[in-house]
């Protein structure tokens, strides 16, 4: 058995599930299990639907349902899904009234909602395939807490266990319910998830996640085109890279795959031939010191000093309290005797934050910054690589520099303006010359 998970753009469209039934159909000697996202942007539609309705603004809510009701039947007609999309909109207009009477909306709602998106695209795909559909409420058993669901692993290993699975079968990403049977979800981006947990239990052959990449690149497109293509990577550097952020998968929704030692495979729909990123637990055996360059922008640097408390005890508790009161979370940090660095991503407190902070330290605050981050198993193993990155760095001007505890990764800070010089540097330094057989 496999799992075949598609995201919301590999389902945007009736043209795109023409493509996934393609690719799906080839593999039917795997039995392939299909899980997929909602169709395009439905759920943040969703959710806005919902936070219009208990604003008290029902006729905007309701507009948004119609939008998204038209929508389902353009994409879903063609595969006589009609009448299901149909009942579905029937029993998602009610629950929008109800919204907008009660005027409030709980987490256990919000799932209500969002839930919406999977349990239709899941009976659209199941119809173009022409495959079983699996009720993801029936199988992915979860704790109550709404909107971050965690999986109950036994009980829903034991209903896996017991599903009969067609040639093919097809199931909603993102969902599942409670014990008592109430709808919740896995958090967003969650069908990644639901793939892995699927995958898991079924003790599948390997993991696809279909999207609309051909995997993961040695640098980001948006910041430096032309990078190669990474053929395969360990969990580890997979999580490092999705840190700094790199948006492709969310490596914790693979944990239950990699557990299991199961391949999980990065593919493109739009190009079903490309050979995609393959993760492992351990990664390929390489002499490549780098994977990949990830970069985080619009980052905000701060540096604190000591006065008072120079040297003192509890200087950083003090520091890290503030930041933890006011729940910006931090990325990267580097010490002396008398000062820490730190960037953050979210600066909705830095005002109240520095605030704070200014009562014991001197704090001054640069904006327009971006991490660059070198990531790689072996960056561990080789000697020389902050030589080397210094080296190819020469004129750029490095306002801070980390190497994370895992070793895997060695972080630079640099001003928003020398970003694309700061990584265009680092590829040509470090991924000129490769190993073919884990880059293309
Ligand atoms: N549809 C859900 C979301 O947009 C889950 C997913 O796409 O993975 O978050
Ligand atoms: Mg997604």
């Amino acid at each position: 058995m496999i799992v075949m998970k598609f995201g919301g753009t590999s389902v945007e469209s009736a043209a795109a599930i023409e493509r996934l039934a393609g690719i799906v159909r080839a593999r039917i000697a795997e039995q392939p299990i299909v899980v997929v996202s909602a169709m395009g942007k439905t759920t943040n539609r969703l959710l806005e639907a919902a936070d219009l309705a208990v604003a008290g603004r029902r006729e905007e809510a309701l507009e948004k349902v119609e939008a998204l009701r038209a929508f389902h039947h353009a994409e879903g007609d063609v595969f006589g899904a009609a009448e299901l999309i149909e009942e579905h909109f029937r029993e998602l207009t009610e629950l929008v009234r109800g919204l907008a009477i009660l005027g409030e909306l709980t987490p256990r709602s919000v799932d209500a909602i969002s839930g919406f998106g999977e349990r239709i695209s899941s009976r659209i795909v199941a119809l173009a395939l022409q495959a079983r559909h699996v009720d993801s409420r029936a199988v992915i058993v979860t704790d109550e807490r709404h909107t971050l669901a965690v999986p109950l692993y036994a009980e829903t290993n034991v209903r896996l266990a017991a599903i009969e699975w067609g040639e093919i079968s097809v199931m909603g990403g993102f969902i599942g319910s409670t014990r008592a049977g109430v709808t919740s979800t896995l958090g967003r981006g969650g069908s990644d998830f639901t793939a892995s947990i699927v995958g898991a239990g079924v003790g599948a052959k390997q993991i696809e996640i279909w999207t609309d990449v051909d995997g993961m690149l040695t640098c980001d497109p948006t910041v430096l085109p032309g990078g190669r293509r990474v053929k395969s990577l360990s969990f580890a550097e997979a999580a490092e890279l999705a840190y700094f952020g790199a948006k492709v998968l969310h490596p914790s929704t693979v944990v239950p795959a990699i557990e299991k030692n199961i391949p999980v495979y990065i593919l493109n729909s739009r190009r079903p031939e490309a050979s995609g990123t393959k993760i492992t637990a351990e990664g390929p055996v390489t002499k490549s010191v780098a994977k990949s360059i990830s970069c985080k922008k619009s980052i905000t640097l701060v540096n604190i000093q000591s006065t008072r408390m120079l040297m003192a005890h509890g200087f950083l508790r003090r520091i890290f309290e503030v930041f933890d009161r006011h729940e910006t979370s931090v990325d990267m940090i580097a010490t002396s005797e008398v000062s820490v660095s730190l960037t953050i991503d979210n600066v909705a407190k830095i005002e109240t934050i520095a605030g704070e902070l200014r009562e014991f330290s001197e704090v001054d605050i640069e904006q327009d910054k971006s991490i660059v981050c070198l990531v790689g198993d072996n960056l561990r193993w080789q000697p020389g690589v902050a030589h080397r990155v210094f080296r190819a760095l020469d004129p750029v001007n490095v306002r801070m520099i980390s190497q994370g505890a895992s070793l895997r990764n060695l972080s630079v800070v640099v001003a928003q303006s020398d970003l694309r010089n700061a990584v265009e540097r680092l590829h040509k330094e470090f991924f000129t010359d490769v190993d073919p057989e884990v880059f293309e």
